[in-house]
């Protein structure tokens, strides 16, 4: 009879690693199952940690014998699997889940389509600099898992995707924010409603005394808060004020903060982050840091000094006077029209790459006003030929950053912007975004 584990661990990337290492340095008997290949650096963590694994395949018999599953969020619930193992109701939960367990601190967690990486690490630098013991993880950096070996914190500032939240059933989010519900992953999810419901399992959640922060302006969300019974507080941002009450909104290019009708302002030149999107990511993030209590003053200082994320609408270098920015992170259609819309020069516009069932008509009029020439970068650019194809006098076919670059730079002018804002995931031609990004800097740099 095979060897039974209380726990099995599946898929062993950053989350389902630390996951079991964490399991095992609880002292619980965990397995390790992964249908691919593991990455080296994984291995090495799981055989340091003494941890048994299997790759390349999933034994049945081992997996279906665990009390409890931890699912990588890559791996979709309708793998044979998975499907198995909810079938025999065996609970499958995330890591988030999982690690959450071990921690007595508190939770500010951020989810939406897109803004969560940046309103994480600005959420996590106003708490520090608020003088709070906070730590940051999920889908930034180290697994929550990983992060929580290391020390626990009083608060935690965790980036959630909707894939982790499908496997949270008892964790409790004590401040939430939900930034924004718009089209994505819809190759997993199906529909919009399934991804949307999938998000809004952050609201479902929480309790009674906890807050959730909600971006005013998505027509999806503010839908979906109508339609449920929710207890727990909930504060509104976005641009207009809310009727009464806690919320954040802008005013004469400042915005202003209300928590239990205190109120702070920030003027919006005074943020480190620019682009309409991150001014309400200041918002989320500013109201958050209110509610645990960091003082109004070290807040509006933070939220001027913090350090833009890599591969967000990153500036890269002026090479002629035309400028390059990098916005590899923008893979889907919502963040690229962010970018698009804060565009204020001609744009050259980089674009492409593994289509998950994008929608291109809202980019529509913003390519109109702003682009004068899209350069493809993906190994089918079919789609945004023939959406585009007519209101965009040239576009061309590239299929390295290199190429794509100096593509852009010949099609280019003084005063001219271009922006890799490829509105597409990246694993046609590249490692993960952060490669695409890296290769596009290094490709400008050698102009
Ligand atoms: P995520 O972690 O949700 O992918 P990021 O902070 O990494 O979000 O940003 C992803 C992309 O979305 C970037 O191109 C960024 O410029 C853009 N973006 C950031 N915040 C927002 C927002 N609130 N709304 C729309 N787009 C945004």
């Amino acid at each position: 009879m095979a060897k039974e584990y209380p726990i099995v661990v599946l898929g062993a990337a950053e989350s389902g690693t630390g996951a079991a290492v964490l399991a095992k340095a609880k002292g619980l008997g965990v397995f390790v199952s992964d249908a691919g290949v593991i990455k080296e650096r994984y291995k090495e963590l799981l055989r340091k940690w003494d941890i048994p694994f299997e790759e390349s395949k999933h034994s049945f018999d081992i997996v279906l014998s665990a009390k409890e599953i931890i699912k990588s969020p890559g791996i979709p619930e309708k793998a044979p699997i998975v499907a198995a193992a909810l079938a025999k109701g065996i609970p499958v939960i995330s890591e988030i889940e999982f690690a959450a367990r071990f921690s007595r601190g508190k939770f500010i967690c951020i989810t939406g389509s897109n803004g969560k990486t940046t309103t994480t690490l600005l959420t996590h630098h106003l708490l520090v600099r608020g003088g709070l013991d906070a730590g940051v993880a999920g889908n930034v950096g180290n697994s929550f898992a990983l992060e929580l070996l290391n020390g626990d914190h009083a608060w935690w500032v965790l980036e959630i995707s909707s894939f982790q939240l499908d496997g949270m059933f008892n964790f409790r989010p004590h401040i939430a924010i939900l930034t924004n519900i718009t089209p994505d992953h819809l190759d997993r999810y199906g529909t919009f409603q399934n991804y949307t419901n999938s998000k809004m399992r952050m609201a479902q959640l929480q309790q009674e005394d906890d807050a959730l922060i909600w971006f005013s302006g998505d027509p999806v969300i503010r839908r979906e808060l109508e339609r449920r019974q929710l207890k727990q507080r909930l504060i509104p941002y976005g641009e207009i004020a809310p009727d009464n009450g806690d919320g954040a909104w802008i005013e004469n290019e400042k915005i202003i903060i209300r928590i239990n009708n205190d109120i702070m302002s920030s003027t919006i030149e005074n943020l480190a982050l620019q682009g309409r999107h991150n001014v309400y990511n200041s918002m989320a993030s500013a109201i958050a840091a209110r509610l645990a209590e960091v003082r109004k003053m070290r807040i509006k200082e933070s939220l001027a000094d913090f350090q833009n994320v890599e591969h967000r609408l990153e500036f890269v270098a002026s090479v002629h006077g035309i400028d390059f920015i990098n916005d590899s992170k923008a893979t889907n259609v919502n963040s690229t029209w962010y970018a698009l819309e804060s565009m204020t020069k001609p744009v050259i516009w980089i674009a492409g790459g593994k289509d998950k069932g994008n929608d291109y008509t809202v980019l529509g009029e913003l390519v109109r006003q702003k682009v004068k020439a899209i350069v493809c970068l993906g190994v089918d650019n079919t789609k945004l030929k023939t959406f585009f194809g007519g209101m965009v006098q040239t576009i061309i076919e590239t299929s390295s950053a290199e190429e794509a670059v100096q593509a852009a730079y010949r099609l280019g002018q003084k005063g001219d912007v271009v922006l890799l804002s490829p509105a597409c995931a990246s694993f046609d031609l590249f490692e993960n975004f952060e490669d695409r990004g890296n290769q596009f800097k290094k490709a400008v740099k050698s102009l």
